[in-house]
């Protein structure tokens, strides 16, 4: 028995309520479970059409159409596909009218020169930071002048930093100052899919003339997907010679550099390297806020900028989640008619159960050490030099240095204005300390563990 589920040309509502609960269930699989929770579960299937090849799906609210449409159609979509063994074009549904929201079966067949490039994907809305400058700069010459130099460019990078906007944002771009280039955007998937349908339908020509002659610049989102699948490699391997031969820009994004890409064939990874390898790193902390108090900007959101910086402060990997966060307390301010604040962002954060860490302090943990080795905050402040005083004053010392970013003279000063130099012989003590007191030792760690749990 196979393990999909083989749809009839007609479905009664109890194969569409199938349909959808099994789709659920594999999308439960692959995408990480507070993305299920929030984004995922809340979907209802409102009918799959007569013969079964469009399904149209209910949200809660615009946004959150909007959301699932730039950040998770094609799991949506592979998903459907694993479980029925067809092609849907999904449409989405609210309450109000959502006209943006449908999405067109063949987009690219329906306007071959209208790449399916999602519309706030640009450079003007990039925001940018150290993080990213390399790949960015990078992606604007390569968009600027297309086949020129840096060919391939290939952008790698964890989850949800901006790869995918960079690639869009260069499809934009070459649009823009060249409207009658051909740009070619896919996922990799739509790659595969589009090999495969062109095999089974003895169509290669029409493949080979969508993807290599009547293309200019193509772009492949998530290449590492191809790794393991040979047809589709040995495909692409002879696409990238035609293209790269004739000067044709192709850009590649993937979540590692090639060279670390499992299943990946060494022609395709050596070819990969010919050109410009950057990479995309995680946003730090002002980059962060920036990001957010753009997106705020053009979502019109009135984002205070307290709740800027906690946002900022306890998601620090993930573009997107950043995001998502914003975007539910926007939604969640707008319906409950409440202005975001920083304890509706807290709520939030709990929701979604992140653990919000409070941010550990100088001061607060000079408090704790005191607590635990009963010594008073002034004494330690102060100038006594009697062990009692001087052990949890050194280790108070210790674990502000290692547990927040404070530098050696700014610990100096919060005990009384010390100099930087008995800060490192502290330092240097309680490191001896540790190694002889295995008490101490214990004493510390334990202290150290509620300190970064609390
Ligand atoms: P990736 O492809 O690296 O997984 P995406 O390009 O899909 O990540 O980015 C995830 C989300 O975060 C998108 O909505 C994108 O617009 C946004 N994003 C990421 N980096 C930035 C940035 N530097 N400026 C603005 N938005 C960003
Ligand atoms: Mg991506």
């Amino acid at each position: 028995m196979p393990s999909t589920l083989h749809f009839p040309l007609t479905p009664s509502r109890d194969l569409t309520l199938d349909l959808w609960d099994n789709t659920l269930a594999a999308l439960r699989n692959s995408v990480g479970p507070s993305e299920f929770k929030h984004w995922i579960k809340p979907i209802s299937c409102a009918e799959v059409d007569e013969c079964g090849s469009r399904i149209v799906l209910e949200v809660p609210d615009a946004s959150h159409g909007k959301w699932l449409k730039e950040n998770y159609l094609s799991a949506i979509r592979a998903a459907l596909r694993e479980i029925s063994e067809r092609e849907f074009a999904i449409d989405f549904k609210t309450s109000e009218p959502l006209p943006e929201l449908v999405t067109p079966t063949t987009p690219r067949q329906a306007n071959p020169n209208q790449p399916n490039l999602v519309a706030r994907y640009r450079f003007d809305t990039f925001v940018g930071g150290p993080n990213s400058q390399f790949a960015r700069t990078a992606a604007q010459a390569v968009a600027d002048r297309p086949g020129a130099q840096y060919n391939p460019l290939f952008l790698y990078g964890g989850v949800g930093l901006g790869k995918t906007h960079l690639l869009h944002a260069i499809g934009h771009a070459v649009m823009e100052q060249r409207p009658s280039s051909r740009v070619v955007y896919v996922s990799s998937e739509t790659f595969l899919n589009d090999l495969i349908s062109a095999i089974r339908n003895d169509r290669m020509d029409l493949f080979r003339t969508h993807y290599r002659d009547q293309c200019d610049v193509l772009l492949i989102d998530d290449i590492q997907f191809i790794a393991g699948k040979d047809r589709t490699q040995e495909e692409f391997f002879h696409l990238f010679n035609a293209l790269h031969g004739s000067h044709k820009q192709i850009v590649l994004t993937s979540d590692q550099v090639p060279a670390t890409i499992p299943g990946l064939e060494e022609r395709v990874k050596s070819r990969l390297g010919w050109g410009l390898i950057c990479d995309v790193k995680p946003p730090g902390f002002e980059t962060r806020v920036a990001i957010l108090e753009r997106k705020a900007e053009l979502d019109g959101v009135n984002l205070p900028t307290e709740v800027a910086h906690f946002l900022a402060d306890q998601i620090t990997r993930n573009v997107r989640e950043l995001e998502g966060a914003l975007m539910r307390l926007g939604a969640s301010s707008r319906i409950f008619g409440k202005p975001i604040t920083l304890a509706l962002a807290e709520e939030l954060l709990c929701d979604l159960g992140a653990r919000v860490t409070r941010r550990l302090t100088p001061d607060s943990i000079l408090s704790s050490v005191c607590d635990a080795f009963h010594a008073s905050e002034r004494e330690l402040r102060g100038p006594r030099r009697h062990r009692h005083v001087t052990v949890p004053r050194q280790i108070a010392m210790y674990l502000i240095r290692e547990l927040t970013d404070a530098s050696l003279p700014a610990i100096g000063e919060l005990f009384g204005g010390r100099d930087h130099t008995t800060v490192i012989n502290a330092l240097k003590r309680i490191e001896q300390l540790r190694a002889a007191d295995p008490g101490l030792r214990h004493r510390m760690d334990t202290l150290r563990k509620r300190l970064e749990h609390d």
